[in-house]
């Protein structure tokens, strides 16, 4: 950091300065926890210490473990979902089972994926410790918050993170948000979990807001939120969204044990059809503004299928809603929204 910054840092905000300095292993160990008895705390905390003295460089330490995480969780999260489609065993739970991805597609979506960590988030990361530090959460600081805590917290984080992308996704779907941002994302039309975060940068920044605000909302009200907490909510939500683009809905998926939990089937059928199932984790608020009618009636149909003759209606069905999607993102094109409230969902007809 250049002395300049240094300077102004110093003077505005002492605390966030400190963090920026490289200290040997002692300095570190006086300067973070000078007053704190490592010896007493459970192994985590003692290693999560060590790693902090090790680095010297709170900033650093805490970028690096941060940028980690989050490339080991997503591409540890995305690639068995490629194995798993890759066994032919697995495709009787295929939501679209007539839609395969190629080689060429994996890779194109592999690429967009990583230049946008690379070139977007990396650098945002980097500021991810001054951040936190300016909200007062703790990030260096051991112990952690109790694990009752934790989970309340994280609890919130959902919530509030559901809310936000249900909002920001109908804004997305605005004509000319659609055209120039979220247009990328709907590439897919059959996803697959690589795809969770195959977008435009821009829409990459703005949902990104609903998993990080939810963690500095809160600390402008209470300051006892640990960076671990957020961690743990962070890979909780990664799983989410690589899950929801998995394009595949076993007999034990999560949905099938929490009634509102929305899951790959609800995500699934926002990409085939276009229209519908908006929000990320929870199904009430698509639920309670009809933005799920669409699909309701999808299943219906499905439903009422007979055995017999399950795999070739639903083959249409999906057929269908992928015609009508197509419809739908064309006349979001042309003209934006009024134009799509002509074929609003419901009845499942175009008007
Ligand atoms: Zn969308
Ligand atoms: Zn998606």
């Amino acid at each position: 950091m250049s002395a300049v910054a240094m300077d102004f840092l110093q003077k505005y905000a002492p605390v966030v300065a400190d963090q920026f300095v490289t200290m040997n292993s002692t300095q570190a160990q006086n300067t973070l926890y000078g007053d704190v008895n490592l010896e007493s705390l459970n192994w985590l905390e003692r290693t999560w210490a060590s790693y902090y003295i090790w680095m010297g460089n709170p900033v650093l330490a805490t970028g690096l473990m941060s940028f980690l995480l989050h490339e080991i969780v997503y591409f540890g999260r995305a690639i068995p979902w490629l194995i798993i489609d890759a066994i032919p065993y697995f495709h009787q739970w295929k939501i679209q089972p007539d839609k395969h991805i190629t080689k060429e597609q994996i890779w194109k979506c592999t690429k967009v994926v990583l230049i946008t960590h690379f070139t977007c988030e990396l650098p945002l990361i980097y500021l991810f410790h001054p951040i936190c530090c300016y909200f007062g959460m703790a990030t260096y600081e051991v112990p952690f918050s109790s694990i009752g805590l934790m989970a309340a917290q994280i609890a919130f984080f959902f919530v509030f993170e559901d809310t936000f992308h249900y909002w920001a996704h109908r804004g997305l779907h605005y004509g000319p948000f659609y055209k120039n941002i979220h247009k990328l994302h709907h590439e897919f039309s059959a996803p697959i979990g690589l795809a969770a975060e195959y977008a435009h940068p821009l829409e990459v920044l703005i949902l990104a807001q609903g998993t990080i605000s939810g963690p500095f909302l809160y600390c402008l009200f209470r300051k006892d939120l640990h960076i671990l907490t957020v961690y743990i909510w962070i890979t909780l939500r990664l799983w989410q969204a690589v899950d929801a683009h998995s394009g595949y809905d076993f007999p034990w998926s999560l949905r099938h044990i929490i009634p509102f939990w929305a899951g790959a089937d609800h995500h699934d059928y926002h990409h085939m059809a276009f229209t519908n199932c908006f929000s990320t984790s929870f199904r009430w608020w698509d639920f309670s503004l009809g933005t799920d009618s669409k699909y309701h009636a999808y299943k219906k149909r499905l439903a009422a299928a007979k055995a017999n003759q399950r795999a070739k209606i639903e083959q249409e069905e999906n057929e269908r809603a992928i015609q009508e999607g197509l419809e739908a993102e064309r006349l979001v094109l042309m003209g934006g929204p009024n134009k799509i409230e002509k074929i609003k969902i419901g009845s499942g007809k175009k008007q």
